[in-house]
């Protein structure tokens, strides 16, 4: 009935998300807000972590790729769960280093990381810096050697294996801003550039393939080869690389119809495949990394809003504007993302009207969702859209000067405030 586990209904028809009942955290921290089952995320953590245990006798590390949803208290829960995280910017590393996130075990992505953003990766001893391109081999070869310090890298490549959504090709990856090349030869011959950097060391190579994917046949291929150029690489070297990264993309139900694979599959099957594949080629089996970001948080998490007015336009459509929209989450007017839409203080009764919900910026395209069931709403109605725990706070904004809304972290029934509301002051704070 719901698209995430968390969610449910209580005895006075309210839905609730870890047990609390939603229309009482409207009342409590005022809308729009976005609510987290803490949970739900540490035990996506726990089934990844697992899946590494069973399958992989615990050689790898799972890190959670928290450009997804970034805030001191998710990097707190990934580092009481023993997870590594993805950074992305010197903003997501910043955070997590401020509540003592250990170093060691943060990974940093980028396809155009500045010279002190990489300054700051060294300084701090970030373990894994994924190089992206030949200029940033070179700039971090200097900075780490300007340091005194031997850095970790893994190379980002383009395995050529693209898996979107439902279909994956092996080929046309190449046009794509992230990563060498395997097909034309660029990553084999920027790895023989990176083992001659002597204050760089190379612990591996990373691939990531796509997101919101469905299936694992296309991870499988994608561990496949890159073995293959590892065995290239050794063949060619002498050097056999330690650690393999086959990054996220692991994918999350929106709406009826999406059909995740369980978490714990990933590694059954590629573990197989990474197992078969070393022993036919002659390889160490390498300490695997994962990265999964929107299937940690994002059916973990809900948005609140309070229904401001109804506008009903005959034989046209019935808009429901809501007191956010694209400001806290802009995935539909970016790319017409699915969403599950709950009337929360009515979740009991049928959804007998079709609607869109409209957000209260000032732009046509700021929707929630178009033609969408919903419950028969008035003013004053709490809507609660499912599945928005990732890419949405991560990706909200201040446009039209709207304040970003609170993150309220819910365990077992108590809600507590993760991130508090912005004000006008906070919103004001930069402008001189
Ligand atoms: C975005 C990203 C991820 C996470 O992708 P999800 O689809 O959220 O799982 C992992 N690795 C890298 C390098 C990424 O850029």
């Amino acid at each position: 009935m719901f698209v995430s586990d968390c969610i449910s209904i209580n005895e006075k028809g309210h839905l609730t998300i870890g047990s609390a009942d939603t229309v009482e955290l409207a009342k409590e921290f005022g809308t729009p807000v976005y609510v987290f089952d803490e949970n739900e995320i540490r035990n996506n953590l726990r089934a990844f972590r697992g899946s590494i245990e069973e399958n992989y006798g615990g050689r790898g590390l799972v890190c959670y790729a928290s450009k997804a949803f970034s805030c001191k208290e998710i990097y707190r829960i990934c580092k009481q769960e023993n997870v590594g995280i993805d950074v992305v910017s010197g903003g997501e590393l910043y955070t997590a280093l401020s509540v003592g996130f250990p170093a060691e075990n943060i990974v940093f992505h980028g396809n155009n990381k500045t010279p002190d953003e990489l300054r700051m990766a060294v300084e701090n001893g970030v373990g894994r810096i994924v190089v992206d391109n030949l200029t940033e081999l070179e700039r971090l070869n200097a900075i780490a050697c300007e340091a005194g310090k031997t850095v970790g890298i893994m190379m980002r490549i383009k395995p050529g294996v693209d898996a979107h959504t439902h279909d994956f090709i092996k080929t046309g990856q190449i046009d794509s801003k992230f990563g060498f090349a395997l097909e034309t030869g660029e990553a084999l011959s920027a790895v023989k550039a990176a083992l001659g950097m002597p204050s760089l060391k190379l612990r591996g190579l990373h691939c990531h393939i796509g997101s919101q994917i469905f299936d694992i046949s296309p991870f499988e291929l994608a561990a496949q080869v890159m073995l293959g150029l590892y065995k290239q690489i050794k063949d060619e070297t002498g050097t056999e690389l330690e650690e393999l990264n086959l990054g996220g993309g692991f994918g999350i139900r929106y709406v009826d119809g999406d059909t995740p694979v369980p978490y714990g599959e990933y590694m059954k099957s590629v573990s197989a495949v990474v197992r078969a594949e070393t022993e036919k080629l002659g390889l160490k089996m390498p300490f695997i990394l994962i990265e999964p970001g929107r299937s940690v948080v994002g059916a973990a998490g809900l948005t609140l809003y309070t229904v401001g007015a109804v506008k009903n336009i005959p034989d046209i459509r019935t808009f429901v504007s809501v007191d956010g929209g694209m400001a806290d989450n802009p995935r539909y007017a970016l790319y017409k993302a699915d969403y599950q839409v709950i009337c929360a203080n009515k979740a009991n009764e049928a959804k007998d009207m079709t609607v869109t919900v409209a957000g209260k910026c000032c732009e046509s395209g700021d929707l929630i969702q178009e033609n969408t069931k919903l419950q028969t709403v008035e003013a004053g109605d709490i809507l609660a859209v499912l599945s928005t725990g990732a890419y949405n706070y991560s990706m909200a904004s201040n446009y039209n000067r709207i304040p970003k809304p609170p993150v309220v972290m819910v365990n077992n029934g108590e809600a507590r405030i993760a991130v508090r509301r912005e004000t006008y002051e906070d919103v004001a704070s930069c402008d001189v």
